[in-house]
């Protein structure tokens, strides 16, 4: 695998921002506990009192960073926060969000979610003009493009900054008396906003709203800029939406099924349906539905609902392990799922078992499963179900797919890929199938399964679309 360069494009994350609550830190740890699924790579959080930026961050789990000590360390009314997930290439405190810097307003704190497109471009700009970079994350981008724009007001140097960006972008700004929230006009990842004791809150998701018993005014909208001060709540329109492309993966795996995504259509509900229409696209004999936990467990229950076949758990999940994907090598990996997953084999022998799935990426974890249910369950039949198209393009917005060689279903046929995996028979949910469940379907990206990339790129990602072979 090729090594990327200058900047490491996996930036799925989580964030969150309050404003105008006197337990600002701590309803950002809440928030950030709450988002821990969008990042386990390392966190921090960063308060203003007003005067004065505080920041606290670290490699590893919210609940292992923030002590006691460390939360009363951020005083103030005002807070930012940010979990980060793991990377191929850039696992340093120094990419940990939220950055902090000094600029001729002030400071300023950010938190960004999505992965800005043209980064190396602008960073090679900005480097031959006297930058000094501390990171290899994309968001230091952004910083230097607000510290080098024109403007007398945050705002507007903001807006400066993010019309030379392209790409995905759920974006927080703290000042010392300010929050300004920002989603980019595809609006690519979800971002909401909310409301509590009288504080505003912004957040990847509505299950961050709802530990701190916040209430979900709305949607940030695509383009839009919402500024949070003494004065309120103002929001702003300048940045263009030619279209929307909400991320479909974020329906299909990345959020909590609890939370309220894209128009506050909830994920379990969505993931349930996807399932239904699986059943409804291949029915099968089968005595038993099981999902793989937890990615596939709406699906396999839509699964089971749809089909009529008895829905148990078959596999059991391990929660003291983190997600197998995010380790850094395939050798670990490989070990993971193992140590992740077991069967059942008093609900699985002898039985023809259907295994409900959210996405096959690389094939590995679906290979050890379908092994694991046939020698450790004693299964007599495996069906594997995915309940997503084939993930044939890696994602440039922020999910955290690998290039397209690693893709197995970019170069092989879905027969191929059941071989490869040992199962009796292996189907995807159709991309019509998905369009069905969602009916504004034209506003998603789902570039992962059909190419139709919504936000052009420029040449440093092509190596990654690349083929091997075919
Ligand atoms: P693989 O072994 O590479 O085929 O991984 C497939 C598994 O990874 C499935 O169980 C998915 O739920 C999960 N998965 C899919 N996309 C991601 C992602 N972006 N991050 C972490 N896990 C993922």
């Amino acid at each position: 695998m090729k090594k990327r360069v200058f900047h490491d494009i996996h930036e799925e994350c989580g964030v969150f921002g309050v404003f105008n609550h006197p337990e600002a830190a701590n309803l950002a740890y809440l928030g950030l506990y709450s988002l821990q699924h969008r990042g386990q790579e390392g966190a921090g959080i960063c308060s203003s009192d007003g005067k004065q930026l505080h920041i606290e961050k670290s490699m590893g789990l919210v609940a292992d960073i923030f002590t006691e000590k460390r939360l009363k360390r951020l005083p103030g009314h005002i807070a930012v926060g940010h979990n980060r997930y793991s990377t191929a290439g850039g696992s340093f405190l120094k990419n940990v969000q939220p950055i902090v810097a000094n600029f001729a307003l002030g400071s300023l704190a950010i938190v960004h979610n999505g992965n800005i497109v043209n980064a190396t471009e602008i960073k090679k700009e900005l480097e031959m003009d006297g930058a000094i970079f501390q990171s290899t994350s994309d968001s230091e981008v952004i910083v230097h493009l607000i510290a080098h724009a024109k403007g007398d007001s945050a705002p507007e140097r903001i807006i400066h900054a993010l019309s030379r960006v392209s790409g995905a972008y759920s974006l927080l700004v703290m000042l010392e008396k300010e929050l300004i929230a920002v989603r980019d006009p595809y609006g690519v990842r979800p971002l909401c906003l909310g409301e509590v004791d009288g504080a505003y809150v912004v957040a990847s998701e509505t299950c961050a709203l709802d530990l701190i018993n916040a209430t979900y005014i709305r949607d940030v909208e695509p383009g839009e800029i919402l500024i949070i001060n003494e004065n309120g709540l103002k929001s702003i329109k300048v940045l263009q939406t030619i279209r929307k492309a909400f991320c479909i993966f974020e329906f299909i795996y990345f959020s909590r099924p609890d939370s309220y995504i894209f128009g506050y259509q909830n994920v379990n509900e969505t993931r349930k349906e996807f399932g239904r229409q699986l059943a409804r696209e291949m029915p099968t004999e089968a005595d038993i539905v099981i999902p793989v936990p937890d990615s596939g467990v709406p699906a396999a229950i839509g699964y089971a609902e749809e089909s009529g076949i008895h829905f148990d758990f078959g596999l059991i999940r391990n929660h003291y392990v983190g997600r197998t994907f995010i380790e850094p090598k395939q050798s670990i990996r490989h070990f993971g799922v193992k140590i992740k997953l077991n069967p059942v084999r008093k609900l699985l022998e002898g039985k023809r078992v259907i295994v409900v799935d959210d996405s096959i990426v690389r094939g590995t974890t679906s290979k050890k499963i379908v092994k694991m249910l046939r020698e450790g369950g004693g299964a007599k039949e495996i069906h594997m179900r995915i309940s997503s198209p084939p993930t044939i393009g890696p994602c440039f917005y922020g999910i955290d797919t690998p290039t397209r060689q690693e893709l197995i279903a970019s170069s092989h046929l879905v027969e191929e890929i059941r071989r490869y995996i040992t199962a009796d028979s292996l189907t995807y949910l159709s991309l019509n199938g998905m369009r069905s469940v969602l009916p504004d379907f034209d506003d998603y990206c789902a570039a992962c399964f059909d190419n139709n990339y919504p936000i052009n790129f420029p040449g440093e990602h092509l190596e990654q679309l690349e083929l091997s072979f075919r």
